[in-house]
């Protein structure tokens, strides 16, 4: 008998609007790279692969920054749902229906694992499901990832897929393959599989896991529901490697916690970095606790290479902060700016999210908490809120919105405003994103 083989696949995605901010399949790849030390073959299909040959020649070529960032090629389909109003443009991001097919139709797996995103994404899930479903009829096929992990049921049932894996991968799939009579590894899961395609433009780098904090909006607790510290030296070699094996410069941060416990992850990391004399980019696509900005850390972080960083600052009312998350202090604020600055960042590279759009939320807190933190100079972000399944927010939200948020995810996304009230409206929203607007232009134009 020949080696095991599994089929790992990034689906396509179906949503109104797509921008790839360092969107990897970071989960699935370290189950790959589990799956390879455990002597299996393992073959990837990307569809999200903007650089699909076929798929280019029929669509064009989508715009990409040097940062890694970018566009996905974009095929527009039939809205999916009733009018609900307001003008909407839903589309499938991905290579060419065709060409997945191709794909999938050159391996010959004893499984396949297929991974999840947004919860409000799940028809690029099934779509992938049932074309693997018809070119692979008899082989038992098991979805993860978030969907999968905060709505197994629906999961479940709009799929079909023969498994579910909800939250932690490992002991899940070490019984379905023991169930199905395939091999398990015998090693822990670790870093993800190093193949060039993926990992080139950017790499993804997580050192922590979770979070300790519990935000009533956040769908990190429901995700992972311990925080677990990371350890600098493995972190480093995972980032060693990724530069070696596949000339990556540019990194991701996937970590929701990075900063917390710094003195004994995060700060031995980036001297490791700094150390190493290697001229790398570093990204925050999740913000970063401000807490923790000190004058130190900040300065770490210009040395090491960050461009950019992402603070989650939410709101200036002291109120929302003892209702929601209580995480930060009154004064950690204007100190993480005033750290960030005098460490050498720039106003534009200092991004400030204010969330909006949270259950019963007055617009008028929004506002006042964009002026104050552009007061700051700097880049203003409003964070629309979407309701999560499993968060303490989520039963208000269902309770209160006018949208069957429970009967389909779709309506999870943001661009329905599902949490629209008399003191707060479309238009008032449409009016705070103008506000942010105007003020980053302002600062824009000062810094030019
Ligand atoms: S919002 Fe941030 S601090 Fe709060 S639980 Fe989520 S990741 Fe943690």
């Amino acid at each position: 008998m020949g080696k095991p083989s599994v089929l790992l696949i990034q689906p396509p995605i179906h949503d109104f609007a797509l921008y790839d901010l360092y969107l990897k399949p970071y989960g699935l790849l370290k189950i790959g790279n589990w799956l390879e030390r455990g002597g299996w073959k393992v073959d990837f299909v990307n569809a999200l692969d903007y650089r699909d040959v076929q798929t280019t020649a029929a669509l064009g070529s989508v715009k990409r920054k040097s940062n890694g960032t970018g566009k996905f090629h974009r095929t527009e389909l039939p809205f999916p749902l009733k009018d609900t109003g307001r003008r909407r443009r839903f589309a499938r991001y991905g290579i060419l229906p065709e060409v997945f097919r191709r794909k999938l139709q050159e391996s010959k797996p004893d499984i396949i694992l297929i991974t999840s995103g947004m919860t409000y994404w799940y028809r690029g899930l099934i779509e992938a499901v049932e074309t693997v479903q018809k070119i692979h009829p008899d082989i038992p096929i098991a979805v993860g990832g978030i969907y999968a992990t905060l709505l197994p049921v629906h999961c479940r049932k709009s799929t079909g897929a023969d498994f579910v894996v909800a939250g932690d991968a490992e002991p899940a799939l070490r019984r379905i393959l023991n169930e199905q009579g395939l091999p398990v590894p015998s090693a822990g899961i670790e870093g993800p599989l190093l193949l060039e395609d993926v990992w080139h433009d950017a790499g993804i780098i997580r050192i922590n896991t979770g979070c300790p904090y519990r935000c009533d909006y956040c769908a990190s607790p429901v995700i992972c529901s311990s925080f677990i510290p990371g350890e600098a030296e493995r972190a480093f070699s995972s980032l060693q490697e990724m530069h070696r094996r596949a000339g990556t410069v540019n990194f991701a941060f996937y970590d929701d916690a990075l900063l917390v416990n710094k003195e004994r992850v995060f700060i031995p990391f980036i001297e490791k970095v700094i150390q190493s004399g290697l001229d790398l980019n570093f990204y925050l696509p999740n913000a970063v606790h401000l807490q923790f900005l000190d004058r130190e850390v900040s300065k770490l972080m210009v040395r090491a290479g960050f461009r950019e960083i992402r603070l989650g600052f939410e709101s200036s009312s002291s109120d929302f902060h003892s209702r929601h998350d209580d995480k930060y202090s009154e004064e950690d604020f204007p100190a993480a700016v005033r750290n960030l600055k005098e460490a050498g960042f720039d106003s534009g590279s200092i991004t400030v999210y204010i969330l909006a759009g949270l259950p019963r939320q007055d617009y008028r807190e929004v506002e006042s908490s964009i002026r104050y933190a552009a007061e700051f100079g700097v880049k203003v972000s409003l964070a629309e809120y979407s309701p999560v399944p499993g968060t303490p927010l989520w039963r208000e939200s269902v309770e209160i919105s006018s949208l069957p948020l429970e009967e389909e995810p779709l309506y999870h996304n943001n661009t329905f405003f599902s949490m629209e009230w008399d003191g707060f409206t479309l238009e008032n929203l449409d009016y705070l994103k103008q506000l942010a607007l105007s003020f980053n232009r302002k600062l824009g134009e000062k810094q030019q």
